[in-house]
């Protein structure tokens, strides 16, 4: 039957008389491309099933967390047992231990751990922990990086906020906001610039070791370590937010591809196997201001949540222990880039390909992409027209220019080769 969206163009109208602009979460809604988003009945693998009955090849994987595809039997076993030893305690478990061990022995620069809901409430936190424990106020962070919705951080912010044009959004008072200094990303000597002037009060700088939010855009050569050595000249904590690029780019994160150990670390998205889960950690010094061990306070009545803790259990155990996972994740990114690279020759487009491990972005600019200005200067308008040909032809990529792409393990090389195919059609129609 040919393509449609009549059930979810209803469910859209609906669910906009009681949610603003009919989603939870902005990017969702499709204002960026236009149209209206497929309403999800159900996800298996690396297939999306909405409500009119189509079926989608996803490369979105819920923004990240469905690193090994959709309703996994084994992370769905686990937590069908779960929830039946109830919901939520809010009491100390031994899946709490487990869970911030796994994480641990992954991500060794975490020597302790906290476990919170979101990414956005793990930066959140991150943030006051660092300004207590270098008594300093200001926060560095990089034009077109997105780090969650809080404040501190919702300036100059990527992502949706970069996508529905408000990087700076209104209700972000002046006060909170003067306190957070953005730099262009792979700039240096902007940095160098602003440690000069501002080296004594910077508590830290956070940044997205390979940003994902102005789409993909990886570190030039030199760059993170040029940043780790700024920060420890001047008595600043450094922090990568890993929350998209940990156990995402390698098993490990980005810090062990590019060798840089941060003071601390946020995690989210893969670590809670598709719940709502986030994590911050890292050196024990500083993690011991937290409260109770020490006078940071930082609370939640769901974290460490059994059912989200027998997820992210799940799913790094199972991470970790299926042979050339990470291998063979990388392997068939690389092949769908290059197959979309090669159709998008044959008509003519020459486009930035960027892909790290199982995390991917194309930009439709010939000129290098390596900060969110260049990002910019993407031709949006292609974009939009081959986002929606890829959908009509039944593939889920990022509605957005300023996304990055997931490749999960439940792809096959047949649906690498239909999206692949898709591509050519897609680019037919740009051309
Ligand atoms: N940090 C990064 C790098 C992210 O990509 C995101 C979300 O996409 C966040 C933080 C915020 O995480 P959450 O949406 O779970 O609050």
């Amino acid at each position: 039957m040919a393509f449609h969206l009549n059930k979810s163009t209803e469910a859209f109208n609906e669910a906009k008389q009681y949610i603003p602009g009919g989603v939870n979460s902005p990017v969702r809604s499709f204002r960026g491309v236009g149209g209206t988003p497929p309403f999800i009945a159900r996800a298996a693998g690396s297939r999306l099933y909405d409500i009119d009955s189509n079926q989608y090849i996803d490369y979105v994987g819920s923004w990240g967390p469905m690193i090994l595809g959709h309703a996994h039997p084994a992370v769905v076993e686990a937590l069908v047992q779960a929830v039946s030893n109830g919901t939520s305690y809010g009491a100390p478990t031994l899946l709490e231990t487990t869970l911030a061990k796994l994480v641990q022995q992954a991500v060794p620069s975490m020597e302790l751990i906290r476990m919170v809901n979101s990414g956005t409430e793990a930066t959140m936190s991150v943030l006051r922990l660092a300004r207590a424990y270098t008594n300093r106020s200001k926060i560095v962070k990089f034009i077109g990086c997105y780090h969650g919705h809080h404040d501190s951080l919702l300036v100059k912010a990527g992502s949706g906020a970069a996508t529905l044009g408000v990087p700076d959004s209104p209700g972000v008072s002046d006060a909170v906001a003067g306190g957070t200094i953005s730099v262009n990303y792979n700039d240096i000597s902007a940095l160098t610039e602003v440690f000069s002037q501002y080296g004594e009060e910077i508590a830290a700088v956070i940044i997205e070791p390979v940003a994902g939010n102005m789409g993909m855009v990886l570190p030039q050569e030199g760059y993170l370590a040029a940043v780790r050595d700024i920060t420890q000249r001047y008595g600043s904590l450094l922090i990568f937010d890993e929350v998209m690029t940990g156990f995402r780019v390698a098993y490990s994160g980005a810090q062990s591809v590019f060798g840089i150990k941060p003071d601390l670390t946020c995690l989210g998205k893969i670590i809670g196997g598709g719940l709502p889960v986030g994590a911050y950690g890292g050196r024990q010094d500083i993690m011991e201001f937290i409260s109770p061990a020490g006078p940071v306070y930082q609370a939640g009545t769901l974290s460490g949540n059994p059912l989200a803790m027998t997820a992210g259990i799940t799913t790094l155990t199972l991470l970790s222990q299926t042979p050339g996972l990470y291998e063979k994740l990388a392997e068939k990114t690389k092949t769908l880039c290059a197959g979309i690279r090669a159709q998008g020759e044959k008509y003519g487009f020459t486009l930035q390909y960027h892909q790290l491990g199982a995390m991917f972005g194309m930009f439709f600019t010939d000129q290098p992409v390596y900060d969110y200005e260049s990002a910019k200067q993407s031709d949006i308008g292609a974009f939009n027209t081959f986002f929606h040909e890829m959908l009509k032809q039944g593939v889920y990529m990022a509605p957005s220019q300023f996304e990055a792409g997931f490749m999960s393990a439940a792809h096959s090389e047949e649906d690498i080769a239909a999206t692949i195919a898709a591509s050519g059609y897609a680019f037919a129609k740009v051309a």
